[in-house]
């Protein structure tokens, strides 16, 4: 309206007062009955071992009984299970997807336990690149599967972190907001949780570790986002179990001595996670998915892919340029490994033709020895044989004179 009125006084017109109402106020309103209809989607990822209450704390958190499936030990690699829900609180749709690992750090060789998480939130990722680099997406229909948060479970050692936390959450920082929650804190006193809560922030600090951080720039919530950031890491307790505590149904775990109330702010900060999870920060938790990791995410693909961003004084290259350019950079690429290729192949087959050739000399030079032993053989055998033969012949010599030399003795004494 005040623009409207420069304008008539610019150009000394008369301006007719308009009577009714613009109605400008009411995009807020446009905005949020579109939001309501479409719904909307959050995906939560939580990265702890076995048995350390990831299922039990989203039961918790969403108040509500996710199918659980029991997970062995025994996975031989670790693997990620999603699941999406559509939940509903006064009209307002959440399509849930809630991510869990399975047989995290249950291996002997933990090594490469991140990767396949790290895989699943580039994958994520990657999809959504592909939808936005179609010519016909369909963004408003697709369904965003880009991890908005990993809930990192620490096991209430007391102690500090283990190796494996460090380099997964390192591994993840840059790629998706991580809060780090102390898993099963009603295991632990409350002077070994303070300590051991400042020990997984030093340590966390000291390797260079970037939890997600309650933003303070926006003022509504910058008071409670600031004192919530020193709060960090949040001890959680989760229960599916509801206990009558002084006439009242609680959510709780009932212990010999006593009940762990989870939504008591003095036994845990279970209340703390879910407000700064769900009612302030959930937004931003998307936004910052959007404008932070995944920018990061497409820049790099982007740039693999070829894309360039242009000079303020160059003409900027259009895709076909882009595309040839890149094409012709690929058949390089690729004529190099094929002549590559055809050179070891060469030098293969030369090896090769060496290798048969002194295979077959020593076979040639092997022959001839046999050769050459077995005349020798042969004629040592004839030698032998014409000795044998001398010999029966002396023999049968020396027989005949024998027999000559009897003969006469016999007839002698026959005609006596
Ligand atoms: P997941 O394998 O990480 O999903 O672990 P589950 O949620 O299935 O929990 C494993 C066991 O730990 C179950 O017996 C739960 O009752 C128990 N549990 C879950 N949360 C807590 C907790 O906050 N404190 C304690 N003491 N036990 C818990």
């Amino acid at each position: 309206l005040l623009f409207s009125e420069c304008l008539s006084q610019d150009r000394k017109v008369r301006a007719l007062p308009l009577s009714g109402h613009v109605g400008l106020d009411a995009l807020p309103d446009q905005l949020v009955n579109k939001s309501l209809g479409q719904g909307f989607c959050f995906n939560l990822l939580c990265v702890g071992e076995t048995g350390i209450g990831k299922s039990t704390l989203m039961n918790t958190l969403f108040s509500t009984d996710f199918e659980n499936l029991e997970s062995p030990h025994f996975e031989p690699r670790g693997k990620l299970r999603a699941r999406t829900y559509g939940l509903r609180e006064n009209g307002v749709q959440l399509k849930l997807t809630i991510v869990s690992t399975i047989g995290f750090g249950d291996q002997m060789n933990q090594q490469d336990s991140y990767q396949p998480i790290v895989d699943y939130v580039d994958a994520q990722f990657e999809s959504f690149l592909q939808e936005e680099l179609k010519i016909k997406r369909s963004l408003h229909n697709y369904h965003d599967s880009r991890v908005h948060v990993c809930l990192y479970f620490i096991a209430p050692s007391g102690h500090s972190l283990k190796s494996l936390d460090l380099v997964t959450m390192k591994k993840l920082d840059r790629k998706v907001n991580v809060i780090p929650v102390i898993a099963k804190s009603d295991t632990i006193s409350r002077a070994e949780l303070h300590s051991f809560k400042m020990k997984i922030m030093s340590e966390l600090v000291s390797s260079g570790v970037q939890i997600y951080q309650f933003p303070t720039d926006d003022e509504t919530v910058a008071g409670i986002n600031g004192v919530m950031n020193g709060h960090l890491p949040f001890a959680v307790v989760g229960s599916t179990e509801a206990i009558n505590v002084g006439n009242k149904l609680v959510r709780g775990r009932q212990y010999p001595w006593g009940v762990v109330q989870v939504e008591n702010g003095s036994h845990c900060d279970f209340v703390k996670l879910r407000e700064m999870l769900i009612s302030v920060n959930m937004n931003d938790l998307r936004e910052q998915t959007h404008a932070r990791h995944y920018e990061l995410y497409r820049r790099c693909r982007l740039q693999e892919m070829g894309f360039r961003d242009t000079e303020p004084n160059r003409k900027p290259a259009s895709l076909h340029q882009t595309y040839t350019a890149r094409r012709q950079e690929y058949l390089r690429e690729f004529h190099g490994v094929e002549e590559e290729m055809k050179q070891m192949f060469v030098q293969k087959v030369k090896r090769t033709e060496a290798e048969l050739k002194d295979a077959e000399e020593e076979l040639q030079f092997r022959f001839e020895r046999m050769k050459r032993l077995h005349q020798q053989e042969k004629k040592r055998l004839e030698e032998k044989r014409r000795i044998l033969e001398e010999d029966m012949n002396s023999f049968n010599k020396m027989r005949a004179a024998v027999e000559l030399l009897q003969a006469p003795s016999f007839s002698t004494a026959g005609k006596k």
